[in-house]
């Protein structure tokens, strides 16, 4: 990389936008080593603000899906729906993750399923009491985004896919609307519904342009709150800890971690639309995302060993239902009008590298 400051010179940097040290996380920690791909030079929190500024400038789909590319491919350290770094055990899933951008969908979070992916039984960190033998394990789980409304992928496509996905019982799916509201559930046995209408939501304008085409076809299934996942108790993450190793099998799972949406009523926060990554921090819709009323299909592995490839699975179902491969090829996509502010004190020419993102 050209032009770069030594590593020591790199503390005393300030922010070009906000003055603040130049090297710190949206946590206000300084990031080491230093930040070196696009938009360096901004603290990592301008560089969020920044990115969702270009989200929210960005009018086609196929762009939300390369700028969320340029976050898989690490060329930015944060993106609307994840402020800060990759996490590194993302690593291994970012080239299926790649592949199911060809077919439109939109990554929004993930993990790897296996028991202990640091590598074996570890001594824990000492936390007050709880030191000892140490072992996780996770289940695979992919949080998507997929368009209803785009020209090029067919709406009965999206719909055969998310059928078949619900379907199967080697994994558990949700889905729903982004874009809709569903009803509060009044009965506790309703929260365990497995199936919802959407309701026509009263402020809709304030979120979406065209709100009157999403009212016209509420009745439409593909928009229904769906579920596979057991309600309220689907678990991706949960360790255990003992004082020797050979205690450990005899211990309970604990600190466990569930999927964020098994039930229509995790989806009741804060009174807004129920989004994954459709979103920035103060809640305001991307344009380019919510035109497509996209669905949120949360799928997860029901197998603990992380012998099976998630990624595939669903990719698998996409070549099946002949889901087409509409962004495959594309070489060179480019975001027009916005380059100039986002190149600002770069090297490269305005708007070209960034537009240089190779699908595939
Ligand atoms: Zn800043």
């Amino acid at each position: 990389m050209a032009n770069m400051p030594p590593t020591n010179l790199w503390k005393l940097l300030k922010c070009t936008s906000c003055n603040q040290p130049a090297d710190r996380s949206v946590f206000g920690e300084p990031i080491d080593p230093p930040y070196t791909g696009r938009l360096r030079g901004l603290c990592q929190k301008c560089r969020l603000n920044r990115i969702c500024q270009i989200w929210h400038n960005v009018h086609e789909w196929r762009d939300i899906l390369m700028l969320n590319l340029a976050y898989l491919r690490r060329e930015v350290d944060c993106s609307p729906g994840y402020g800060v770094e990759l996490n590194s055990e993302t690593n291994g899933l970012v080239p299926g993750l790649i592949r199911l951008h060809e077919y439109g969908i939109l990554s929004c979070s993930s993990q790897p399923g296996g028991v202990d992916p640091d590598g074996g039984f570890q001594i824990a960190e000492p936390e007050g009491e709880a030191e000892g033998w140490y072992q996780a394990r996770q289940r695979a789980y992919v949080e998507l985004l997929i368009p209803t409304t785009h020209i090029r992928i067919g709406k009965e496509k999206v719909s055969a896919l998310v059928n078949e996905l619900l379907a199967r019982t080697d994994i558990v799916v949700t889905v729903y609307s982004e874009m809709d509201t569903y009803p509060t559930p009044r009965k506790r046995e309703d929260w365990r519904a497995r199936e919802v209408a959407p309701v026509p939501p009263p402020s809709f304008q304030q979120y979406v342009s065209g709100s009157s085409q999403h009212q016209a076809n509420q009745d439409d299934k593909l928009y229904y709150f769906r579920s596979s996942m057991p309600p309220k108790e689907y678990v991706v993450t949960e360790e255990r800890m003992a004082p020797t190793q050979e205690a450990l099998s005899a211990m309970e799972w604990k600190g466990k971690t569930r999927m964020s949406t098994a039930s229509v009523r995790d989806l009741q926060r804060d009174g807004r639309l129920n989004s994954i990554c459709g979103e920035d921090e103060k809640g305001r819709w991307f344009d380019a995302v919510s035109r497509m009323r996209p669905l949120a299909v949360l799928v997860a592995s029901k197998d603990w060993s992380g012998d099976v490839d998630l990624l595939k699975l669903v990719e698998d179902v996409c070549v099946r239902v002949g889901l087409p491969k509409v962004f495959q090829g594309i070489k060179y996509w480019r975001l027009r009008g916005i380059g100039d502010w986002m190149f600002e004190g770069e090297e490269e020419q305005a708007g070209i590298d960034w537009a240089d993102v190779q699908i595939g």
